[in-house]
Order: structure tokens, then sequence, then C-alpha cells
């Protein structure tokens, strides 16, 4: 029995890897009647689900279970902590929390970005997972955990994406990256190029400072810092070669140039 789990457990997994970029670390959400079935069957999930998937796993939930785990008072109060020993990903629900599945739901929304997979006994939130292609679904039955074959709507998405009807995520990103390693798309280089020519307009205006400043000093296209020091060594040198001559003649001079 364990042998045939774990080869349908392989089958599926290799399904969501396959079509959908399902990669580990494994991101299993978790919900609050998961968290009760594994305390009940005495289910060591930390040990168990790695050795399952076959790979690493992360046991992740939501702040809305965990609330919905503390409402819930002391009947449930073991899969609480078994829930609060979990890592929280963040949810959409900041200010007001719902109930676990909806949140479990919203996370999945938008072709499942994140790889989750989802861990519940809730069957109406099993239902509606399943609504939903490509999303890997977990459950515990006579004390054991399974993957859930791909649901039908999982099946038929992966057919009309083979038949280029649609594009999963996973491929978008997939093409993506082909199109940009085999040139077909432009990059962001050429444009940069532009941009740079465009940065090097500017250019002209500084050409009109240096028109004005060469009426004045007479000097031909020198930037401003050697103009400064030419005329500092001017002074300097007028100072020291002719102490005699007045400053007034200094002046005029200048003013000649
Ligand atoms: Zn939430």
């Amino acid at each position: 029995m364990k042998i045939t789990r774990q080869k349908h457990a392989k089958k599926h997994l290799g399904f969501f890897r396959y079509n959908f970029g399902v990669r580990e670390p494994y991101q299993l959400l978790l919900d609050g009647t998961f968290c009760q079935a594994a305390l009940r069957g005495r289910i060591q999930l930390r040990e168990q689900l790695p050795r399952y998937l076959m790979g690493e796993t992360q046991l992740c939930t939501t702040r809305c279970v965990l609330k919905e785990l503390e409402s819930l008072g002391k009947e449930l109060y073991g899969a609480k902590l078994i829930a609060q020993r979990c890592q929280v990903r963040s949810c959409s629900h900041f200010k007001d929390a719902v109930s676990g599945a909806e949140c479990l739901l919203s996370m999945i929304e938008d072709g499942n970005p994140h790889h989750f997979f989802v861990a519940t006994q809730d069957q109406n939130l099993s239902l509606q997972v399943k609504k939903k292609p490509g999303v890997p679904l977990l459950f515990i039955i006579q004390n054991t955990v399974v993957l859930d074959k791909p649901s039908p709507k999982t099946i038929a998405f992966v057919k009309a994406t083979e038949s280029g009807h649609l594009f999963s995520v996973h491929q978008k990103q997939n093409i993506k990256k082909l199109k940009e390693e085999q040139g077909l798309v432009k990059t962001s280089e050429p444009k940069k190029k532009r941009k740079r020519k465009g940065v090097s307009g500017p250019n002209p205006l500084s050409c009109l400072k240096k028109k004005k400043k060469v009426q004045d000093s007479n000097q031909s296209s020198a930037p401003e810092k050697k103009r400064r020091k030419r005329i500092r060594n001017r002074n300097r040198i007028k100072a020291l070669s002719v102490p005699s001559v007045r400053q007034s003649e200094e002046v005029q001079s200048n003013s000649v140039h």
C-alpha cells in the first residue's frame, strides 16, 4: 500500500512540476481542519511530508487560519499549536480577517503564482480548490497524508495549453525566457543607449555657457575650472613679475582681453 501511495504521489507531483512549475521547497498551506486531523492521527507532519513528497517542504498557514482557530476555543487548542508552528504567509486580509477557507482560496488566485499546495479536510474548500487549475491538494485519510490526483479542471487546463489555447503563468515565464535567450525580444540595452543619447542632449546648453565665457575671457573651448586657474595664475604672475605696475593698469589689461 505504502509503495503504491508513494508512486501515485510521485506521478502527480511530476505532473504539477512539469505543467505548473511547482518546485521545492513545496509550500503547503495548512488550514485548521488539516491540523486537527494530523493531531488526531498522530501524524508528524514535519517528518512525514518531506518523505512522502520526496522533497523539502515548508508548512505554511495564514493569519486568518490562526485567528479562526483561536476563535474556536479549547477543542481546537492542539490544532492551533500545530498551525502556530507553521510559517505565516501574508494574505490580503490585513485589517479584517476572513474564514480560513476564504483566505486560502484567495492565496491561490490568479493561477496560483506562488505554487501553493492546499492541505485541508474541508470538503467545500477542496471542491473550490479543484475548480482552480494547478493547485495540488493534500488531505488525510485513514491517518495518512494523500496528495490528490490532479483535478479534472487541472487536466482540462493542461490539455488546453497543449493545444495552444491557453498559457499558464509558468509557461508564459518560460516563453519569455526562451525569447530573450534567442534574441527574439529586444532587451533593454538598445533602450538604454537611446536614453544615453537623450541625456547627451544637454551638451548644447554647456556649449552656450562656454561661448559666453569665451567672449569674456578670450579663450577657446576650455572648461570652467581651467579658466579659473588661468585667471588666478595671471593675477599671480602679474603680481610677481610686475610688482611696480599699478593696480589700475591690471584692471585695464583684463578689460581689454
Ligand atoms: Zn487572510
